[in-house]
């Protein structure tokens, strides 16, 4: 095999869901199409790591410095919405039915996979909720194990904070990621979040 073939299926084997026998398929899939097409695509991943970065402030991504819903005038600036990614967020916004904003984690609390506090985006987090005018936290993590636990330790967090703390996805089978569900479920899920009690300090 040329070594330029074989490097190309080592690369897309890298990506998710891709095993090296869909790898090899797309690569030949690629040699047998004109070599506009693999231009193409070339190119639009060399574009999205040269174009596209993190908002700055709720770590959505974007190609400007503030993605389109934090420079949104019109968005509901009291509510923040906690999700693990930006395809949660992305899922939850296509709803059209929360007009609030967003903090994209990016991942959960997942001790094993060394992901700890430090690895997700808590610190900007903390920097947009003590803001006077942020009134309620809906934590909308995954219930999963890492969802939960996630959610707990911002519970924890947050419990000296003057917000309302809220869990969506009481009503979501357990292990049920955002992602999996339908939209009407979804809805009911957001429409349905619960309060949090906090046990605050002192
Ligand atoms: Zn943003």
């Amino acid at each position: 095999m040329p070594p330029s073939l074989k490097e190309l299926i080592q690369n897309l084997s890298l990506l998710p869901g891709i095993g090296p026998k869909s790898a090899r398929r797309i690569a030949f899939f690629l040699l047998e199409k004109p070599q506009s097409t693999a231009e193409r695509l070339a190119d639009s991943i060399g574009n999205l790591k040269a174009g596209v970065s993190f908002c700055q402030i709720c770590g959505a991504l974007t190609e400007q410095d503030t993605c389109m819903i934090c420079g949104d005038i019109s968005r509901d600036i009291s509510k923040i919405c906690i999700v693990e990614t930006f395809i949660d967020q992305i899922i939850l916004e296509n709803l059209n039915y929360y007009h609030g904003l967003y903090h994209i984690l990016g991942g959960t609390l997942s001790p094993l996979d060394g992901r700890g506090p430090k690895q997700l985006r808590i610190d900007s987090l903390l920097t947009r909720i003590r803001q006077p005018k942020v009134e309620e936290v809906i934590i909308a993590t995954n219930p999963t194990p890492e969802g939960n636990a996630t959610a707990l330790f911002i519970v924890d967090l947050l419990k000296n904070y003057s917000v309302n703390l809220t869990r969506i996805g009481l009503g979501i089978p357990v292990g049920g990621d955002i992602d999996l569900l339908d939209s009407e479920t979804l809805k009911l899920a957001l429409e349905g979040r619960m309060k949090i009690e906090k046990h605050v300090d002192g």
